[in-house]
């Protein structure tokens, strides 16, 4: 019975959709339907954008943080039509895409599609592990751990049964290469899943997708229509799982529990879902660039794999190049490639030839790259060395002429925004943060609002729950120390340099 409530937000997702709301007093039968308590129901249908009140408002605020930092949007057109093609790239994982066409099953074949799954059967399942681990992938999702370790740990854990999740919550500003790759080639990640569930021991797979990707749906099920008709992927089995538009839910233990049917509020770890995910299953939660390397390393070997990049960043990253610069779009370079050539080089520059004051890399939660340290090479170790994480890929070039306290402000109530509010260092943390950096952005701040937003950031660190709220005022805290001087001129001067900040209007 328990898996019934995996139906849960598909159910109140039916009921948004026919009468436009969830009324309360549905609730009681949707539990009996399910059977689960009344309060989960409630729980779920008022913590989820997508079902709740709040949907419309969210969707509002997060399309205009993507028009004004000239981002892809969810809502803009297939990316692999029309997008821009960028010579000199290495294209390993994207080297199919806009290239072959995903409903063709058989052009997919012939150009090796399911080669690294036929080669990993051929193996026992822990000389694929060690293979991967060979290879030195890392986890292309954010946190770049060992993706060979995650399934040990998933395939030692003594369990009845195991699953497998791709990642595809992608919910980082600016950030759409997952998207760009369940485009064009989702055989891949499917392979990538296929495989990942023979090392494991696993049936039972899912494609846990951002629910501003629903339009993928019916493509990725004509794919999935056709490789589950094929034979290829033996007795496993891939579901697409639709999240409800929470961006917390890309935090693994969060989206466990929104497969789960509860709201998506992350869990204490350990255990680690490797040792007690889905259903308190073991479970490997793998990003979608993560499981796309997986057949590349099988197929080619782990030699291949780690002969480009760097000591401790092996193969290529795939990123996702926003912002101001001439030519955004999603491309695929080694490891070592020095931040800037990929800004001159693929995305030409900054618009009107202007300067790069900073790049924010690492999506929502990461933090800044200044402009004079853009020779910083793309790598785990490189980002971390400047003191912003690559996270999943994810760049907003900054121009000089963008205000920097307007900046941060804009990440500030990103976070606030996306708080998942179930602890109160976060909760609250987050709104004081973004009120902070209101004031200044209207000349309303005192010089102590400095320090204030410094004890902030350390309150939230150390006291709050998940990297979320210890991560949420890192773009705040990076603009003041790289950009001190414009935060100071919006205190005392009341003057914006950059013309964006307004003096004047009404309190928020
Ligand atoms: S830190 Fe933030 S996102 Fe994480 S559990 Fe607390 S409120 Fe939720």
């Amino acid at each position: 019975m328990k898996e019934k409530a995996s139906e849960l937000l598909d159910v109140l997702r039916g009921i948004r959709q026919r009468l436009g709301k969830v009324p309360q007093e549905l609730i009681p039968q949707v539990a009996r339907q399910l059977g689960i308590p009344e309060a989960q129901v409630h729980s779920s249908a008022t913590f989820y954008p997508e079902l709740s009140d709040k949907g419309p408002s969210r969707d509002a605020f997060e399309r205009g943080l993507e028009q004004r930092f000239r981002v892809l949007s969810p809502a803009d057109p297939v990316v692999w039509n029309g997008a821009p093609d960028f010579p000199g790239q290495t294209r390993r994982v994207l080297a199919r895409c806009g290239v072959l066409d995903p409903m063709d099953f058989n052009a997919f074949r012939a150009a090796g599609a399911y080669e690294g799954l036929r080669i990993a059967r051929k193996k026992k399942p822990e000389e694929v592990i060690a293979q991967l681990e060979a290879s030195g992938l890392r986890g292309r999702g954010g946190a770049g751990f060992s993706t060979a370790r995650k399934w040990q740990t998933a395939r030692t854990t003594p369990a009845d049964q195991r699953f497998v999740i791709c990642n595809a919550a992608e919910g980082d500003l600016g950030a759409w290469m997952d998207r760009a790759l369940l485009e064009g080639d989702p055989h891949l990640v499917f392979e990538g899943l296929a495989i990942a569930a023979y090392a494991i021991g696993s049936s039972k797979a899912f494609l846990y997708l951002r629910s501003e990707y629903s339009h993928l749906i019916p493509r990725l099920e004509t794919v999935l229509k056709l490789v589950h008709g094929s034979g290829v992927l033996g007795g496993l089995r891939i579901e697409i799982f639709l999240a409800a538009g929470a961006y917390v839910c890309g935090e693994e233990t969060a989206l466990l529990n929104s497969m789960e049917g509860s709201a998506g509020h992350p869990r204490m770890r350990p255990p680690f879902p490797a040792q007690a995910g889905l259903w308190g299953m073991p479970t490997v939660v793998n990003n979608v660039k993560t499981l796309a390397h997986v057949p590349l390393v099988l197929r080619n070997g782990s030699e291949w794999f780690s002969s480009i990049g760097t000591r401790s960043s092996k193969g290529t990253a795939i990123l996702c190049l926003g912002g101001d610069v001439v030519q955004p779009g999603v491309i695929e370079v080694p490891m070592g490639t020095p931040l800037i050539d990929v800004i001159t080089n693929f995305g030409k520059g900054v618009r009107g030839g202007k300067g790069i004051k900073a790049v924010q890399t690492g999506g929502p939660l990461g933090a800044l790259i200044p402009g004079d340290r853009l020779d910083v090479p793309v790598s785990f170790e490189g980002f971390a060395t400047a003191g912003s994480p690559l996270g999943s890929g994810g760049l907003i070039v900054i121009s000089e002429e963008r205000c920097m306290v307007a900046v941060a402000r804009e990440f500030g109530s990103f976070a606030r925004e996306e708080s998942c509010g179930n602890c109160a260092p976060c909760r609250l943390g987050t709104a004081r943060v973004e009120e902070v950096l209101w004031a200044i952005s209207r000349g309303k701040a005192v010089s102590e609002d400095l320090e204030i937003l410094d004890s902030l950031g350390e309150m939230l660190k150390s006291a709050s729950f998940c990297a979320f709220g210890q991560s949420a005022p890192s773009v705040a805290l990076a603009a003041l120390r790289y950009f001190r001087a414009e935060f100071e001129s919006h205190i005392h001067a009341k003057t914006c340099a950059s013309g964006v900040c307004s003096f004047e209007g009404e309190e928020k």
